[in-house]
């Protein structure tokens, strides 16, 4: 089969290999699309816990072409998507209900062969079915968006308070709709990227800010008081620490974006102290998956407008280079035939 291997730091092919061996409990899946997350560059630039060499890719969906022995819920034909996170559910944090947390954690195109590849083995607890009326385009962001809907249940919001989102990629687009049904006032979206800013609006943003310098002054003139809700989706720890000042008194601060491991950002700990805040990180995937599968079923949020372009996997470096060097590019997908 072919697949795109991550052979170390900054180094990548497109080759063949043997298809994957199949446990007794795992599916094996043809995938048919495959999102470029922020991860996968964080894994290509041995910023994340990755094992090289490694086939990456994690949000995707397919159709099911094997099934192990013990296999019950799924059959040869099946259209499915993945949670990629295998928790051992045997361990401490496990048996607490913390599984994002488990001591054993595996997940697929991380640890263990993922989905740019066109076959992926994945454990059956961790796959789901997707109907008929989703595209597989569209099922392969159902994991952002359960990411996302995890992120938004942590750091919660009542219906008439104020959300301001740095990043208006596919994440900070998916938090800004999500924000929309918990009943925001007012979501406010910066960005570098006009387009990408122009996107946000037509996904319901109230106001969109041009990150140019002046996005400070401007965002002060649109809340003076602040917001209630501050959201980082852009990863960037320069960017994040100026994020802190626009908190309200007892506001809460989710870093969703993904710094590379072992970056640093400065924060005044009396700026915290004084105005009761509450950080809140938000790691991957806790039992969201189905939610964000119902929420694409019944058409809440439209995803497919997050797809910039897709190629086929013999094309991985030019994706990749729309990844790295388009800043007005949402999702790039690779599809196979
Ligand atoms: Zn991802
Ligand atoms: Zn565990």
């Amino acid at each position: 089969m072919l697949v795109c291997v991550f052979e170390g730091k900054e180094q990548w092919v497109v080759k063949e290999v043997d298809p994957p061996d199949l446990g007794e409990d795992e599916v094996l899946i043809q995938v048919k699309a495959a999102g470029i997350c922020g991860t996968d560059i964080h894994i290509l630039r041995a910023e994340y816990f990755q094992d090289f060499p490694i086939i990456a890719g994690h949000e995707f969906s397919g159709q099911v072409v094997e099934v192990g022995r013990k296999v019950s819920q799924f059959k040869v034909g099946d259209r499915v998507t993945a949670d990629p996170n295998i928790f051992c559910d045997r361990c401490y944090f496990c048996k607490i209900n913390k599984n994002n947390h488990c001591l054993n954690a595996q997940a697929v195109g991380v640890t263990r062969s993922g989905a740019f590849a066109e076959l992926v083995a994945v454990p059956e607890k961790c796959i789901f079915p997707i109907p008929e009326n989703l595209t597989f385009a569209e099922a392969a962001l159902a994991e952002p968006l359960a990411c996302v809907v995890y992120g938004a249940k942590r750091s919660g919001i009542q219906p008439g308070e104020k959300v301001l989102i740095f990043g208006a990629g596919p994440i900070g687009l998916l938090l800004l709709a999500l924000y929309k049904v918990y009943g925001a006032s007012q979501i406010v979206v910066v960005d570098v990227s006009e387009k990408k800013l122009a996107k946000a609006k037509e996904w319901g943003a109230d106001l969109v800010v041009l990150a140019d310098g002046t996005e400070d002054k401007l965002i002060r003139e649109i809340s003076p008081l602040g917001f209630e809700l501050v959201v980082d989706a852009t990863g960037i720890p320069r960017v994040q620490e100026n994020e802190l000042q626009f908190i309200q008194p007892d506001g809460t601060y989710l870093l969703f974006g993904v710094a590379p491991v072992g970056s640093q950002m400065t924060i005044d700990p009396y700026f915290i102290f004084r105005n009761d805040v509450r950080i809140l990180g938000s790691y991957a995937v806790k039992k969201t998956m189905q939610y964000a599968i119902n929420l694409l079923t019944q058409g809440k949020i439209p995803v497919k407008e997050l797809v910039s372009a897709s190629y086929p996997l013999p094309q991985f470096g030019q994706a990749l280079q729309e990844v790295l060097h388009n800043p007005d590019r949402l999702k790039i997908q690779i599809h196979f035939a």
